[in-house]
């Protein structure tokens, strides 16, 4: 059973109800590590942006008693990679509401505060709507809005996103890319099949965002960067920050921030 280094249990799923009942709960620190199934090319296995989102959550926890981190969000919206095989995407809507019901249980149960840990890029603005819809129906006669649930939407490769960039050797990344390779080589080499490995990317225009559409139609492998570039040297800098960068908003919230 993983422990933090005050002897604490990490995972929300290994308490007892008595237990978590027990708990300082308002004081206590949520991580929701959301992920993906869904085709990373083929030289990394549809469990990618899930087990990578998990194990950030858990070396980050580990570090700061208070800290829990919750059971992944495993299926979740992947409308761009939804037609190469074995990709599942759950439509925004339902995604929505599935979220909100998540937050809902965790808010009677007494928890004031979560960081939702998110590793893919195709849930981004979904659980950012997720997030505000939830606020939405917290509200009531007098606010608006309900601000005794602090949530926050931590995008786990957006922060380091500057420092990420100068370890990329290739032209971009951005999907089953240098960066998330190198990821799973360093975490889980067991999932990475180098010799697979391909540099490809999805064809957009200077100054668009990023690519929404079938991703099928116009890339080969499923693969946004250069895979070739991975190595797992690279996967542990970027697992140290990641991890470092979550590190330090939970350190904070454990802390006592407020915005106040
Ligand atoms: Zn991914």
């Amino acid at each position: 059973m993983e422990t933090n280094i005050a002897g604490e249990k990490v995972f929300y799923v290994d308490y007892t109800w008595p237990e978590l009942d027990a708990l300082d709960r308002a004081g206590t620190v949520l991580v929701l590590p959301s992920g993906a199934v869904e085709e990373h090319g083929a030289h990394l296995t549809l469990a990618n942006d899930s087990t990578a989102a998990a194990e950030v959550a858990l070396r980050a926890a580990r570090e700061i008693p208070g800290v829990i981190v919750m059971p992944c969000l495993w299926y979740t919206p992947s409308l761009d990679t939804s037609n190469y095989m074995g990709t599942i995407s759950i439509r925004p809507t339902n995604f929505v509401n599935y979220v909100c019901d998540i937050l809902e249980s965790l808010y009677r149960h007494g928890f004031r505060q979560l960081v939702v840990a998110n590793v893919h890029g195709g849930a981004k603005t979904v659980l950012d709507v997720a997030i505000r819809e939830f606020h939405h129906r917290m509200g009531n006669a007098e606010r608006a809005y309900n601000d005794d649930f602090f949530i926050h939407l931590h995008n786990v490769y957006a922060v380091p996103a500057d420092y990420l960039n100068t370890l990329v050797e290739g032209r971009e990344s951005g999907h089953a890319c240098e960066l998330e390779t190198s990821v799973d080589m360093y975490l889980f080499p067991e999932r990475v099949q180098p010799e697979k490995a391909v540099e490809e990317y999805i064809p957009w225009e200077e100054g668009f965002e990023w690519y929404i559409g079938d991703m099928h139609a116009v890339n080969r492998n499923g693969v946004h960067g250069d895979a070739t570039k991975a190595s797992a040297e690279k996967g542990e800098k970027v697992v140290n920050a990641l991890v470092s960068a979550l590190a330090d908003i939970l350190r904070k919230l454990v802390e006592g921030h407020t915005w106040a």
